[in-house]
């Protein structure tokens, strides 16, 4: 079992801009929102973005539990007619943690706390 991402975003509530910081886990299926600690300032989040960072909570999970082969493959990619080799353990470290999604009142982006050891 793996433990749950956590997510955070920054409150956009005018003079707030207080980290807020929530689990997939606690959104509620029929309205998902998280209210900020700080301000109170609820947050809804549309389903697609649910779904959205579902899925990228279910990549981070992967690469971790696939983290033991990590060292021992590559992508080759083509740079200047010559091959190169990017070992996945660089592709994990250097993925990106970081979704812009929708919401109600414009755009956030949501970080996933990713440790890289
Ligand atoms: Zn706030």
């Amino acid at each position: 079992m793996t433990k749950e991402q956590t997510i955070e975003f920054t409150c956009p509530a005018e003079k707030c801009g207080e980290p807020v910081r929530f689990t997939l886990g606690v959104l509620e299926a029929k309205k998902p929102g998280v209210s900020c600690p700080a301000c109170g300032k609820v947050q809804v989040l549309s389903p697609e973005a649910v779904e959205k960072l579902g899925l990228l909570e279910e990549l981070i999970a992967a690469l971790k539990k696939a983290r033991p082969i990590l060292g021992d493959g590559g992508v080759g990619v083509e740079v200047d007619g010559r091959k190169v080799v990017i070992p996945y353990f660089i592709l994990l470290t250097r993925m990106t943690s970081e979704l812009g999604l929708k919401v109600e009142d414009g755009r956030l982006t949501f970080r996933f706390a990713v440790e890289t050891r």
